[in-house]
């Protein structure tokens, strides 16, 4: 291996400050000097940020300051109504290939200097980026300025500057072309002649179009696209956990929308409408390679001339998945233990959960601590969601069924195993098998809390002493929805009498600022964005013993009892320290915790 030169000043400096460890250092120094970085010419703070996942401005922030760029607070600055017309005559001047490399290397221009009328502010989250120059020129100005300011109220300003256009929805918009009343008769049957002529129409296909990419944009979970009576169909987006309208689309057939949707998805039958389809589509969008997983299912109708389907599409945007472990925000004893867990030799960690509570999300992130190139990582989902970097993921489908890939896994020589679901006695039992015989094993189980799956496990077949011994952790997870932090208010004293009953103490009550929900134009009626919440049952040599006693059924209670000696918390106790961190309501704690008394 060659010898690694720390001579780079960046490095040199973000180690120094505990922004990166040495590891991480040696590795990225190696990839700078690397024959693939010699086209792309990337500095060390930029490699740090897209392939290390170093924080954006810890690193930019020392960068800047290495090579002497001014630092601009943007909360320092007055940006007023005035401010962002003159940002944006400035943008407006710039020609479509000038402004899309100032948004690609996320750079604005700010306002001349006060004491040097002639000289332009511009600012930039990378002061390094190489394009800088170029971008800095376009702008037709004789001197300028490079300051920093952080990614994130770059981006906000951009936001307000030169929103991202939906291309697909200007063009539907600037056409002007309406959907043409297709509406049938009452006796008319379903024609295939018309239904080709409609689908054909660019307005439709465009309006779907634009609906991937504004889901992509707005955080959309899934896409949900209904039809409706009287030619309608609606489309949905899931944003937050919840279903919001985005369109609906009046006097076209719900068929002729469904079959453009079809004909855009690869691996369905556009002339199949009485069975379930399975199907995917990819996209470039804003520059990053999205997924999405279209489920078509025929649905009954009270129209008896149509033939009705329901197609749910599931976003799948790679930029979602959190691989530090660190931001999911596991709280006091169940991040101890979760670790504790995850660093074993081997075993099982079990997530569980209902449907939505963001358990692939945390097993991947914990699966994302363990990887490394000298381990043999294996996943069997069904189906794949995420791309996993430096793990292989089994394809599970019609050639290979989730059960033989099952079987066929201990001879493909694993170290760590992921299997998406512990679905029944057969995939349970291969993942205890796996776990003890030296390997460690990431699953998810669909019960409401974690002492639950110990019962649901033996009900499914399994030894006690078998499940006792090859679980190192079971966590039960929900996601809550966390405030607005532009509108929430403290609770109101008279207010706080329903935190006493909830189970808070004075003291906490005195100690900590609770808050309500609000709403305003930035949120969705008071929430924005959403955390977990855990319970996380470890297993001890109590907890053990109390399985291993089991006669013919598992005392949940007890499991329950001793756990929370050992120190667990109950999700509501979780909750309840959310709560106190000031970024979600009771409300929201009662509603995704149930205790009972
Ligand atoms: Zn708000």
């Amino acid at each position: 291996m060659p010898e690694i030169d720390i001579t780079d000043k960046i490095g040199y400096t973000l180690l120094k400050k505990g922004i990166i460890d040495f590891e991480t250092l040696e590795k990225s120094l190696r990839l700078k000097d690397s024959e693939e970085n010699k086209k792309n010419r990337k500095n060390l703070g930029q490699i740090l940020v897209s392939e290390f996942g170093a924080d954006h401005d810890a690193v930019f922030r020392e960068v800047a300051n290495l090579y002497a760029f001014r630092e601009i607070n943007l909360a320092d600055e007055k940006i007023d109504d005035a401010r962002i017309n003159f940002i944006k005559r400035l943008v407006d001047q710039l020609t479509d290939q000038q402004r899309e490399m100032m948004l690609q290397s996320k750079v604005l221009p700010l306002k001349f200097d006060e004491r040097q009328p002639d000289k332009l502010i511009i600012i930039a989250a990378d002061p390094t980026d190489k394009n800088l120059p170029i971008v800095a020129r376009s702008f037709n100005v004789k001197k300028y300025e490079i300051c920093y300011v952080r990614l994130k109220d770059l981006q906000n300003l951009i936001e307000r500057v030169a929103p991202a256009q939906n291309e697909f929805l200007k063009m539907l918009e600037e056409n002007k072309i309406t959907v043409e009343d297709t509406a049938v008769g009452e006796e008319e049957a379903l024609d295939e002649e018309a239904l080709e002529a409609e689908i054909s129409k660019s307005a439709l296909v465009n309006l779907f179009e634009g609906c991937l990419v504004e889901a992509v944009r707005r955080g959309a979970s899934d896409i949900h696209v209904v039809p409706a009576e009287g030619n309608k169909t609606n489309f949905l987006f899931r944003i937050d956990g919840n279903l919001q309208l985005w369109h609906c689309q009046e006097n076209t057939m719900p068929e002729a929308v469904m079959a453009v949707i079809k004909d855009r998805t690869k691996n369905v039958d556009r002339f199949e409408r009485e069975m379930s389809q399975d199907g995917f589509i990819q996209r470039v969008i804003d520059g990053h390679h999205i997924r999405f997983r279209v489920s078509i299912m025929p649905i009954v109708t009270t129209e008896f001339r149509h033939k009705f389907e329901s197609i749910v599409i599931r976003v799948l945007d790679d930029r979602k998945v959190i691989t530090d472990l660190e931001k999911l925000g596991l709280q006091g004893p169940a991040r101890t233990y979760f670790y504790k867990a995850i660093n074993k030799p081997q075993g099982i960690i079990i997530l569980t959960g209902p449907t939505g509570s963001g358990k692939s999300t945390t097993l991947i992130a914990a699966l994302y601590q363990v990887i490394d190139p000298t381990v043999n990582v294996l996943t069997i989902e069904d189906p794949v969601e995420y791309i996993i970097k430096g793990a292989r993921q089994l394809k599970v489908g019609p050639k290979m069924g989730f059960e033989e890939a099952i079987r066929g896994i201990l001879r493909h020589d694993p170290d760590i195993v992921l299997v998406g679901e512990m679905r029944d006695k057969v995939t349970a039992e291969t993942a205890i098998k796996l776990a003890n015989t030296g390997h460690l094993v990431f699953s998810t189980l669909h019960t409401n809390d974690a002492p639950s799956a110990i019962a649901r496990l033996y009900k499914m077949g399994i030894e006690p002493f078998l499940i006792a011994y090859a679980i190192n952790i079971i966590v039960a997870q929900r996601l809550i929805r966390t405030l607005c932090n532009n509108c929430k208010q403290p609770m109101d004293d008279d207010e706080k009498a329903s935190l006493l009953k909830f189970g808070f103490t004075e003291h906490e009550i005195a100690t900590h600022t609770f808050y309500k929900a609000v709403g305003c134009e930035k949120c969705n009626g008071g929430y924005k964005g959403r955390a977990a919440i855990h319970e996380a049952l470890y297993f001890t040599k109590a907890i053990r013993d109390i399985i291993l006693n089991s006669g013919d059924k598992v005392d949940e209670s007890a499991i329950r009892e001793q756990a929370i000696k050992d120190g667990m918390w109950s999700l509501r106790r979780s909750g309840m320290e959310r709560m106190k961190e000031g970024v979600t309501t009771i409300e929201e704690v009662v509603a995704t915790t149930t205790e009972e008394d």
